[in-house]
């Protein structure tokens, strides 16, 4: 079973969610595909076996070729290419790395070659399996880089996906494929406008999803009425409490500092079971 951990927005918690969820339930695999910002690792402490750097393919224009027809910046839809009288400037930071420009110059002047995005760690701690992204700094190209930290998905284990904050393309990367979403939210008015918005991309996606409200006992309870208006369960609510915010701070896992948890997030999972 895959299970995003997702939210609208940053800071809600989620990556609390999705690390005190894996480390509360047997024979889980833990994919940290916020690539722009994995910080499960500095909680999870694992140690990493293997290092890949991630590459994608980038045009590089041989000039002594080229006419300068312009077809390859027509055909690019990130405008990553532009044309000039007698030069071609290639903006790799823009590049997708589709291809389509080298596939249709007709004066075979693009050759591919790759550019280095980020890298993937492999890695454990105890009994949990655990990869993630780091994408290059001044990178902006993450999907291609979430593709290859799901590379290591391990379909024999429960995978628990952390997902980047928002609902761009990163995110569908991240979640497709999920059987189960799990949204954290907080009960605020900006928390409750992130979590609709977040809401309409997982419905679009037809995964099943329910929501986790973190400092619940805070804000206010819009956030409840809509969930229950809307039909959308709410899975586990985690108090405000000192304790959880020094844990937090110390890079400490909640249910190591308060085990009392450790229950609540094994009822969150039988209730994604059921
Ligand atoms: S399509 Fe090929 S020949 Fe035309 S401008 Fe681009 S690189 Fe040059
Ligand atoms: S590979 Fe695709 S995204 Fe990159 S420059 Fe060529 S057409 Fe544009």
């Amino acid at each position: 079973m895959i299970i995003s951990v997702a939210s609208g927005k940053g800071g809600t918690g989620k990556t609390t969610v999705a690390v005190n969820l894996a480390l509360s339930i047997p024979n889980v695999q833990l994919l940290d595909c916020d690539v722009e910002e994995p910080n499960a690792h500095i909680f999870i402490k694992p140690s990493i076996k293997n290092r890949m750097p991630v590459f994608i393919l980038v045009p590089e224009v041989d000039k002594t070729r080229c006419n300068f027809c312009g077809k390859c910046k027509e055909v690019c839809a990130y405008n990553a290419i532009a044309v000039l009288k007698k030069d071609v400037l290639v903006f790799k930071e823009l590049c997708h790395g589709c291809g389509a420009c080298a596939y249709l110059c007709p004066e075979g002047a693009i050759k591919e070659v790759n550019k280095e995005i980020g890298f993937v760690e492999i890695g454990e701690k105890d009994n949990l399996q655990f990869a993630h992204g780091k994408l290059k700094i001044g990178e902006a190209m993450s999907p291609p880089l979430i593709k290859a930290v799901k590379q290591y998905m391990n379909p024999t284990r429960t995978v628990i996906v952390d997902i980047p904050p928002g609902t761009s393309c990163p995110v569908i990367e991240a979640i497709k494929r999920s059987d189960y979403c799990v949204l954290v939210t907080e009960p605020t008015p900006f928390g409750l406008y992130d979590l609709i918005l977040a809401i309409e991309v997982i419905r679009k996606l037809k995964i099943p999803f329910g929501v986790v409200i973190n400092r619940a006992d805070l804000g206010n309870r819009k956030t409840e009425d809509y969930c229950h208006k809307e039909n959308i369960p709410i899975l586990m609510k985690i108090p405000f409490k000192k304790e959880i915010a020094k844990a937090y701070s110390r890079g400490e896992i909640i249910i190591e500092t308060l085990p009392e948890y450790k229950k609540s997030f094994q009822q969150l999972f039988s209730k994604i079971g059921t």
